[in-house]
Parts: C-alpha cells; sequence; structure tokens
C-alpha cells in the first residue's frame, strides 16, 4: 500500500492536492482516493472499483485506443488558449459557473478555447450542478454563442428534474455527471428525458463492471471521465472507455496534467488527443509519498471504509 499526495497544477474542484491510496493484489494496482467531501459510506464504491482493479481485472476490451478531451479549469482566456495548444486534443471540457467568476468571464474562456481549437475541434462545458434553471437557460444560450456551438453542457443543475426542464428550453445537448455518480443507484436512475449523454466515472460507480451495467442501464451515449487520479485510477477509467459498446464522444480521461507529477514512470498522457487501453494499471513508483500524517488520515479512512462495505 502507497499512500501519495501531489500537487494540483490549478486549484480544481476546491482542492490543491490531490491524495488517495494505491492497493496491490493478484491482478495488479486499484486507486482509492475519493475527495474529502465523500463519507465513508459514499466512498464504499471506490474501494471496490480499487478492489476489482487489485483482485479481478477488467473485462476485455473492444478498441485500443480511445479519443480524449482537455480539461480548462477556471484560468484566464490567454492560459485557457495555451493549454489547448498544449494539449494536441480536438475537444476541450470548459469548467465554468465557479463562483469567483461572472459569465462574461466564461464567454471569453470559452471564446479562447475555440480559437484554439479552430472550427473542428469540439467545446463542452461542465458547471457541476451550480446553476439555476433560468440562469442555466441563460448561461447556455451564451456560452453556445461565445462558443461556435457547444458539444454539450454538462449537469447544469443539481436535479434531474431542472436537467429536463433546462433541456426542453435550450438547443444544446445536456449530460448528466453527478445525477448518476452520486444517486443512491445509479442503476435506477431515470436520465433518459432529462440527459442526452451518461457521464460514466468508475470509483465512484463501483468498478469497471458496475459502471458498464449502468451504461446499459441508462440507454444512452457515454463518456467515461476521470477523478482526477494518478496514472494508476485513470488506467480503470481506460478500461471502462475501452470496453464500452460503442463510444461517440471524446472522454475526460486526459487529466493526469492537471497534477504536478504522477506515481507512474511513463504518465498516461494524451498522445495526439488519444490514450491506448492498458490491460492493468501502471506500477506505481515511490513518486510523491504523502507525510506521516496524511498517510495516517488515509489507512484510518480505508480502514473505516472497509468496514462498511
Ligand atoms: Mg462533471
Amino acid at each position: 500500500m502507497k499512500v501519495y499526495a501531489i500537487p494540483l497544477r490549478t486549484r480544481f474542484r476546491g482542492i490543491t492536492v490531490r491524495e488517495g491510496v494505491l492497493l496491490h493484489g493478484p491482478a495488479g494496482w486499484g486507486e482509492f482516493c475519493p475527495f474529502a467531501d465523500y463519507s465513508d459510506a459514499e466512498s464504499v464504491p471506490w474501494l471496490r472499483a480499487a478492489v476489482e482493479a487489485t483482485e479481478a481485472g477488467w473485462p476485455a476490451p473492444v478498441r485500443d485506443r480511445v479519443e480524449v478531451n482537455t480539461t480548462v479549469p477556471v484560468v484566464g482566456a490567454e492560459q485557457a488558449y495555451e493549454l489547448i495548444r498544449a494539449s494536441g486534443c480536438r475537444t476541450a471540457k470548459v469548467k465554468v459557473a465557479d463562483p469567483r467568476v461572472s459569465l462574461a468571464d466564461d464567454c471569453a474562456r470559452v471564446e479562447a478555447v475555440r480559437a484554439a481549437l479552430g472550427p473542428d475541434g469540439a467545446v463542452r462545458v461542465d458547471a457541476n450542478m451550480a446553476w439555476d434553471v433560468d440562469t442555466a437557460v441563460r448561461a447556455i444560450t451564451d456560452l453556445d454563442k461565445a462558443a461556435g456551438g457547444l458539444e454539450y453542457a454538462e449537469q447544469p443543475c443539481p436535479s434531474i428534474d431542472e436537467l429536463a426542464a433546462v433541456r426542453r428550453r435550450v438547443g444544446v445537448r445536456i449530460a448528466a455527471d453527478e445525477s448518476i455518480r452520486r444517486a443512491e443507484d445509479p442503476l435506477k436512475v431515470a436520465v433518459a428525458g432529462a440527459a442526452d449523454i451518461a457521464v460514466l466515472k468508475v470509483a465512484p460507480l463501483g468498478g469497471v463492471r458496475r459502471a458498464l451495467e449502468v451504461a446499459e442501464a441508462c440507454g444512452l451515449p457515454c463518456v467515461v471521465s476521470s477523478a482526477v487520479e494518478t496514472s494508476v485510477g485513470l488506467a480503470a477509467g481506460l478500461a471502462l472507455a475501452g470496453a464500452l459498446p460503442s463510444l461517440e464522444f471524446a472522454c475526460g480521461l486526459g487529466t493526469i496534467s492537471l497534477l504536478q507529477g504522477d506515481v507512474a514512470a511513463n504518465p498516461l498522457s494524451p498522445v495526439d488527443g488519444y490514450l491506448p487501453v492498458p490491460r492493468e494499471a501502471p506500477e506505481p513508483t515511490d513518486a510523491y509519498p504523502a507525510p506521516p500524517e496524511v498517510a495516517a488520515a488515509w489507512e484510518a479512512r480505508l480502514a473505516r471504509v472497509r468496514g462498511l462495505s
């Protein structure tokens, strides 16, 4: 078991350091890294996903590489432009609706992203549930204009009913993320009618097999995204993207560059916008060890979550 702590290049989801535990078993390495705002009960699926990787491995893939998007955090328009140019990706996901910035700032960032991608690129935005219905309709309309056409808008509002209401009032496709991964039972959440696309994340859904079941149950095109894991956790996301029967959109797995470094000697960094589908997670090095008190806290958290699962 290794506990890591890796600084983020830019504040993301309110955190500046990503921490987690790497576990090893007969099938290889797995990652357990629920964010701090996940309770022990909510962290049980994260542990299941890690245990699947270490004990069972993943189902066979149907493709050997996956197109990925780059993620643009809440940065200035100029930095957003540079991030896109450096990424080599054709699709960008822009984080919007952060309380620290205005809609005009979001529009400026989205415009810079379109300029960097060119007309053939795809721009999607993620509001992480920040808006009410009216605000979402106004913001999505403005952002769609600034982007010269959005590919989709991810989780504009908290509830399924609100997503459905927004979807009726805008011409942009709506993607559901938190509505699925934080649902009491992701297999039963009725996103059809409220969303056009389902965002799937391996860890909060409890593993690759479980996420494949969710994909089948929701009956929507799926996008696989990371939870900003190290390359060990990203490998599980790639295993899911590799095993989905169909994959129409670029996946949110090109996130290793959000971290200042990685535990793997050869990080899963996209080349020309693609990542390979690995058969197992890379072997981690001893890079970025967590300070002793942080490691102790994670060992205690892991023990508590194990006790619940
Ligand atoms: Mg999201």
